[in-house]
């Protein structure tokens, strides 16, 4: 298993998966390092008793779709609290895991029917951005009832509360929450397009979540300096 990193704090512990079909230009995650494990191995480390949860990231952790899924089903069953990010890229991989899952996190960037805007954020030609979000929509479909979580990067000039609203209604009955993140708020952004700070303002961020909030019971804007729910 490739790994970016293998957190084992007590008592919410984390790993990143190395590697993601998508190669966003703005990601860290692509020019990150990994190192090799065992499946063995970070199941030994992550089944210490004073770990209460584990969240399973990356990049994409569904490229190690064989490995993770039996890493979530043995954590799960030893008593560990689940919470998995995915893009949505192998719908295969939410059968495999659903059931030992607590909560999802699904990376989101535009609406269903954007595949230009989605080819135009991501390292896909637009045929495979089409195919990218039909599996999107048919992941929300296998995720329906369970907890999930969408997470959306507001990258200046890509976004506006029309868009933002559009992929929130795509998103109505299938998430319980929205998190909005300031692009360069977090360390898993690179400088792109020009933007080397982070950005947009808190007002901006806070516009586009009430756009949101029109369709989801609940949305979250965080950036430097500020973190709120709508
Ligand atoms: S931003 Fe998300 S979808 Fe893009 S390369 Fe990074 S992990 Fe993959």
């Amino acid at each position: 298993m490739r790994l970016i990193t293998l957190n084992r704090t007590k008592p919410n512990a984390s790993i990143e998966f190395y590697g993601c079909p998508m190669q966003c230009k703005y990601c860290s995650h692509t020019a990150a390092a990994f190192k090799d494990y065992t499946l063995d191995t970070v199941i030994n480390v992550l089944s210490d008793n004073g770990i209460r949860s584990v969240f399973v990231g990356g990049a994409e952790p569904a490229l190690h779709s064989k490995e993770a899924s039996v890493l979530v089903r043995t954590l799960h069953s030893r008593g560990k609290e689940i919470v998995l990010k995915t893009t949505g890229w192998d719908p295969d991989f939410i059968i495999a895991t659903k059931g030992s899952v607590n909560r999802y996190v699904l990376e989101v960037k535009t609406p269903l029917d954007d595949a230009k805007g989605y080819s135009a954020l991501t390292s896909l030609d637009e045929a495979k951005a089409r195919e990218q979000l039909d599996k999107v929509k048919r992941t929300m479909e296998l995720l329906k009832g369970q907890k999930v979580r969408a997470t959306l990067r507001i990258i200046p000039g890509f976004y506006d509360a029309e868009k933002v609203e559009r992929i929130a209604k795509d998103l109505e009955g299938y998430v319980d929450e929205l998190h909005l993140t300031q692009f360069m708020s977090t360390p898993n952004d690179i400088a792109y397009s020009g933007i080397l700070s982070p950005a947009p303002e808190q007002d901006v961020m806070m516009e586009l979540a009430k756009a949101a909030r029109k369709h989801l019971p609940r949305v979250k804007i965080k950036g430097i300096g500020f973190d709120e729910t709508v």
